[in-house]
């Protein structure tokens, strides 16, 4: 139960003053607030203001900036209201002080609102835009007419807000007020010395700072009060996976030993031997299976680094010792891939296994279901159909998750609830760094693939001008002549599905004008038998060209295939285009990977386009690509941050998550149940932030 202190917090932003049921969706709008319901007060205060009018400076009229708002003061001389027929001509104020004069201009106005504020001979403080128009200074209906009173209570620095259509500053500036006076008196979470070493506010102090900035400094990313809340986020989350990995090491594990038998087999029938790399980290994941402890490890490998190797082999150590594994894949075509390629291994060794998606046949997947339940299946691979209530495993002991995405991790982790005691491998379709790693997994034991399979060639990397289209299209066509087999992607072109798929379609159909029926196209719109259809007949060379939408984006593996085609390559990040590229390069053939571009570059876009020319390293590429996305925030395209966190941002606050890794640690030690006064505080930490989900992992309920 959620303690009645965060009450307040919890209300609902349509309780507050000023808002009413006009206006409380449009918050809901404005600020999306990650637990899906309407917007609370919590939600409110965590939006903080995105800039600030600083309305201190007071410079003379002659002096003031024509480019922001400034705050004027004047002496009134004269009213100038509309000349009798002309009802639409402004209402004019002529102000001045010693250096100069100027309009204050009033459309559709109050006459009585002008004579009561801003008498002839009194003096006023206005605040709001310079113009000339006409030859003349002008400020068009001033933000602020204040009197001396006025002044008194006008807040140094403006907080600018967040919008959304409909939704004015004001609203949620009153809003934000009525917010902060429902501020309870909340005991303090964060370690004492940490607070104390830091100068830290506390947690409504630091809201308070934020949303009532007494200089522009704090709405520097790296102001006290901000540093304070984006930590609290940072703790928070680290607590709820330090929760997580406490719970599976406390329910134990079982040791799975394998004898070997299977995996030989799979070695003898492999055409290769697996890389150092590889037998390296097995080694490391067999230490895990075969100790009573659970395993919670992350596999992290390039880019046809042979990810998939390791895990069917991991699999096959918990079947010698009797038991069963599950694999789950982020689309349907990974699932039956991974599927396809283990068939003939595990014919080979004698391994059953048996493929679960969301549109098997209904007598199939009864079958199906019954032979795990039997153990007469030993391996199912799948999507997260395997999540699915109606699937249960007669012994469960080893879950391989091969992720897409970055967090939903304890949504993943349930599968670990489908047996006893089941060790968890995830493994990242690229290299992350470790802050993310951190990030997004928690205090994960982590085995890297940092060496490729040996006669790997280099992939030739070029950026060509979408103008230059024509020579792409005669290039593919020689090297379609040679025998090659080309990816041609088509990027997500908006949040519209169906203006990207006219994307693809129409490329298609331009290739199709060259290359006839040799070309195919996949897409996420096709129903799965389709696609299959369509990834088949490219993987058994049926077409030569797929056109594709990002689809293909996750660990498809056509070794055939040696030339990758990106459109509107300066629309990807460069984590996406990496893991475009690692589709090629995969057999011993030498690849090419063009990246189309449209002219001009942004800077950001340019520089993803060198380092994909310069280096096919993914661990390098990964660091790269976390500067960049920093950068991006600077130059103020205002990307949405660090996914999942909404006041801690990695790139300006990365250097509190070891901290913040370190604090939860020691909370979870010591107080598992967060039971002592700072835990039950915790407590409340874990409610604000929407990680209340993790108490579910206390020992006491
Ligand atoms: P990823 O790590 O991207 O998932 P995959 O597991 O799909 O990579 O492996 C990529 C390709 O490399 C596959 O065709 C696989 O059969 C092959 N492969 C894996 N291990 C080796 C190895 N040790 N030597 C040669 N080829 C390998
Ligand atoms: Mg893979």
């Amino acid at each position: 139960m959620r303690p009645d202190i965060l009450n307040p917090l919890f209300a609902l932003v349509a309780t507050l003053p000023g808002v009413g049921p006009k206006t409380s969706p449009l918050f809901d709008k404005a600020l999306s607030p990650p637990h899906g319901g309407p917007a609370r007060v919590a939600d409110l205060l965590f939006h903080l203001p995105h800039s600030g009018i600083d309305r201190r400076s007071r410079p003379k009229i002659a002096e003031a900036s024509h480019d922001g708002i400034v705050t004027l003061e004047v002496r009134v001389v004269d009213h100038r209201p509309p000349g009798g027929r002309n009802a639409k001509a402004p209402f004019r104020v002529l102000v001045e002080d010693d250096t100069g004069d100027l309009l204050l201009v009033f459309f559709l106005a109050n006459h009585n609102w002008i004579e009561r504020s801003l008498p002839i001979g009194a003096t006023r403080w206005v605040s709001g835009k310079l113009e000339l128009w006409d030859g003349h200074l002008q400020m068009v209906h001033p933000d602020k007419v204040l009197d001396e009173a006025g002044l008194a209570k006008l807040p140094p620095v403006e907080p600018v807000y967040g919008l959304t259509e409909g939704l004015g500053q004001r609203a949620v500036q009153k809003a934000v007020e009525g917010a902060l006076t429902r501020m309870p008196p909340m005991p303090e979470w964060i370690d004492g010395p940490l607070l104390a070493q830091k100068r830290w506010p506390d947690f409504a102090h630091a809201l308070i700072a934020l949303h009532r900035p007494e200089g522009p400094e704090a709405l520097d990313p790296q102001h006290p009060a901000r540093l304070r809340l984006a930590y609290d986020e940072l703790l928070a989350s680290q607590v709820a996976l330090g929760l997580m990995r406490a719970r599976m090491r406390r329910l134990g594990g079982r040791a799975s030993l394998g004898t070997g038998r299977i995996s030989n087999s799979i070695l003898a029938a492999l055409p290769f031997r697996p890389t150092g790399a590889q037998e390296q980290a097995l080694t490391e994941i067999r230490a895990d299976l075969a100790a009573d402890v659970r395993m919670l490890r992350l596999l992290q490998g390039d880019v046809g680094s042979g990810k998939t190797l390791v895990a069917l082999l991991a699999m096959a150590t918990v079947v010698e010792a009797g038991r069963q594994a599950a694999m789950m894949a982020p689309t349907e075509i990974l699932a039956r891939q991974h599927y396809e390629r283990m068939v003939p291994l595990a014919e080979a060794a004698g391994l059953r296994i048996a493929l679960i998606t969301g549109r098997d046949k209904a007598a199939e997947r009864s079958r199906t279901l019954a032979g795990l339940e039997a153990g007469e299946i030993d391996i199912a691979i799948g999507t997260h159909a395997l999540f699915q209530e109606s699937v249960g495993f007669r012994d469960l002991a080893l879950a391989v998750v091969d992720e897409q995405h970055r967090f939903g991790v304890h949504q993943r982790l349930a599968l670990g609830s489908k047996g006893e005691a089941v060790d968890i491998l995830v493994m990242t379709a690229t290299p992350i760094p470790r802050t993310l790693v951190l990030t997004y997994f928690g205090d994960m034991d982590v085995s890297m693939l940092r060496e490729k399979p040996a006669g790997r060639q280099p992939i030739d990397t070029r950026a060509v001008a979408i103008e230059r289209l024509d020579e792409v299209v005669a290039g593919v066509g020689r090297a379609i002549q040679a025998g090659a087999r080309v990816y041609w992607v088509c990027p997500l072109v908006d949040e519209n599905e169906d203006l990207d798929l006219a994307a693809a379609t129409e490329r298609r159909d331009v290739l199709a004008q060259f290359f006839g029926d040799r070309v195919g196209l996949v897409h996420g719109q096709m129903k799965g038998r389709e696609k299959d259809a369509a990834m088949e007949a490219f993987q058994r060379g049926q077409t030569d060209i797929l056109v594709a939408t990002t689809v293909i984006e996750v660990g498809v593996d056509v070794p055939e295939a040696t030339v990758m085609v990106i459109e509107h390559a300066e629309r990807f990040g460069l984590a996406q285009l990496h893991q475009l590229r690692g589709r090629v390069g995969r057999g011993s053939g030498r690849s090419t990977c063009l990246l189309l571009y449209k002219a001009p570059l942004g800077q950001v876009a340019q520089a993803r386009i060198e380092i994909m020319r310069e280096t096919e390293d993914g661990f390098r590429i990964a660091e790269e690509d976390l500067r960049l996305r920093g950068e991006g925030e600077v130059l103020g395209t205002r990307q949405s941050g660090t996914p999942g966190f909404r006041l801690a941002s990695l790139d300006v606050h990365g250097a509190l998550l070891p901290v913040a890794r370190d604090d939860a640690r020691m909370i979870v030690d010591q107080d598992p149940d967060l039971a002592s006064e700072r835990g039950q505080a915790v407590r409340l930490l874990l409610y604000l932030f929407n990680r209340d989900e993790a108490m579910k992992l206390l020992r006491a309920g």
